[in-house]
């Protein structure tokens, strides 16, 4: 089933075109990786994904139902607020530098949408929260700070507090670029573990061989476009376009 259906999605800002015309599909259980350099447009991309920044044409369907929808002259138009506010419930996201609340201990930073936007009680919170925290390895950090743990600590907490709200998708972006390599495996494991429980997941990455394994299907975005997409092992392993080749010797 597709899930997530973005067509045609052109963005600027001012007169920098960021995004030109990209089409990306997630379908349940599906994870799909966005690589490219740095300014290609992913950020950017994952934002408009998840509405947390605006689209200038294009369309943009949940579940077939339409989130964004393109008027006669080509412009985006967007669904009512209500509409929106619960189709973001679906979305989890984990950004580069976690985004913890810093005066809120560990598990208050992960019960506090679901009790003020899931409308959770207390218990049930704490109660979900400290089983993803054991899950995590982080049962014994429930009540420190985040400023008490490490970098990779720190990410699976805020991976826990996106679980928390039980996403339909889990948006990564960056999710190891601000860890020392020695914690990045311990977020990749995590990754991993979720792919294996068929998680539906869209991760912005720099790891490449990461990306390979655990993605279905891949998109190498260059200067807004997307330049070249597929199965993902054959994508790295045997890219077809110049730009693709280049940007992935870097990282052999
Ligand atoms: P990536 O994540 O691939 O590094 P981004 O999506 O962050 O790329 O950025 C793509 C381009 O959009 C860059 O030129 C960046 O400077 C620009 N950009 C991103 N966000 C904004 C913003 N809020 N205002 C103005 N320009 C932006
Ligand atoms: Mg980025």
């Amino acid at each position: 089933m597709t899930l997530l259906e973005m067509k045609n999605i052109g963005k600027a800002f001012g007169d920098n075109e960021v995004l030109k015309d990209i089409s990306m599909t997630v379908s349940q259980g599906q994870v799909v990786g966005i690589i490219g350099p740095s300014g290609s447009g992913k950020s950017t991309l994952l934002r408009c994904a998840t509405m947390l920044e605006t689209v200038d044409t294009g369309s943009i369907y949940y579940k077939g139902e339409p989130m964004v929808v393109n008027d006669t002259n080509g412009k985006a138009v967007y669904a009512n607020s209500s509409q929106l506010k619960k189709i973001r419930s679906y979305f989890g996201l984990v950004f580069q530098n976690f985004n913890l609340f810093p005066h809120f201990t560990v598990l208050r930073n992960i019960t506090e949408a679901p009790i003020n936007v899931g409308k959770q009680t207390r218990e049930q919170a704490n109660e979900i929260a400290m089983h993803l925290l054991q899950q995590m390895g982080l049962a014994d950090k429930a009540d420190t700070y985040p400023y008490q743990l490490s970098g990779g600590q720190q990410q699976r907490v805020s991976i826990a507090r996106a679980l928390a709200q039980n996403p339909d998708i889990l948006f990564f972006d960056e999710p190891t670029s601000a860890l020392d390599p020695e914690l990045t495996g311990e977020i990749l494991a995590v990754i991993r573990e979720l792919a294996s429980k068929h998680m539906t997941m869209v991760i912005v990455t720099h790891e490449m061989s990461f990306a390979r394994d655990v993605a279905d299907y891949i998109l190498f975005m260059d200067k807004g476009v997307v330049v070249e997409q597929g199965n993902a092992v054959d994508l790295v392993n045997n890219p077809q376009h110049e730009r693709t080749k280049l940007f992935l010797k870097r990282f052999d």
